[in-house]
């Protein structure tokens, strides 16, 4: 079984992901955590990236899709999880051709519903738990670049909703109630 979790910043995606790898022997594939590695290893790459990743824009297609592309090589055991990844409808695209050539499908796309000011509360928590623990906040988790990824999110990954509804694999899941709740409403949907 192959799925996206689909969603803006701060919705869940991460950790339901997480839960998902753990109940189904997934892999869970987050392209922000690949350009995190990417800019924590210090290559070339990840200091393209490290600039664009604090603002709160979106990194180049170019870039995510080939990071997408050599992961998809490996074992891919249960399937894959998909986290915040695609967020252009050219990665879409991109994405359709790469599990196309695998002979792979899309089972479904589960959008994480939640609303602006649970979000921005969100991120500025995870922020204040990682500094009170004395933990890295991550660079874009402050009002400005939230604020700017939002932008991004409306601007360029919200389409991908009427996008996988019209190849009806949009499946809409309310991601206000708990970790928990929302992990059994995926878990449900997926089951049906
Ligand atoms: P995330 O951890 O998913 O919130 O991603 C953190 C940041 O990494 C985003 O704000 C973007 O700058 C970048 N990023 C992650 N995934 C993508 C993607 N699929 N396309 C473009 N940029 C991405």
């Amino acid at each position: 079984m192959n799925i996206i979790l689909l969603g803006p910043p701060g919705a869940g995606k991460g950790t339901q992901a997480q839960h998902l790898a753990q109940s189904r022997d997934m892999i869970q594939l987050s392209t922000g955590d690949m350009l995190r590695a990417a800019k924590d290893s210090g290559s070339e790459m990840g200091q393209i990236v490290a600039d664009v990743m604090a603002r709160g824009d979106l990194v180049t297609d170019d870039i995510v899709i080939g990071l997408i592309r050599e992961r998809l090589q490996g074992d891919k055991r249960g399937g894959v999880i998909f986290d915040g990844f695609p967020r252009t409808l050219a990665q879409a695209d991109a994405l359709d051709n790469l599990l196309t050539e695998q002979g792979e499908t899309l089972d479904a796309v589960i959008e994480l519903r939640v609303d602006d000011d649970t979000l921005v509360q969100r991120i500025v928590g995870r922020a204040e738990e990682a500094k009170a623990a004395g933990q890295a906040v991550r660079a874009d988790d402050n009002a400005d670049s939230v604020r700017q990824r939002l932008m991004e999110y409306y601007k360029k990954t919200a389409p991908l909703i009427g996008y996988y509804h019209a190849k009806g694999k949009l499946v809409p899941v309310d991601g206000l109630g708990g970790i928990d709740a929302v992990k059994a409403d995926i878990e449900a949907a997926l089951d049906r």
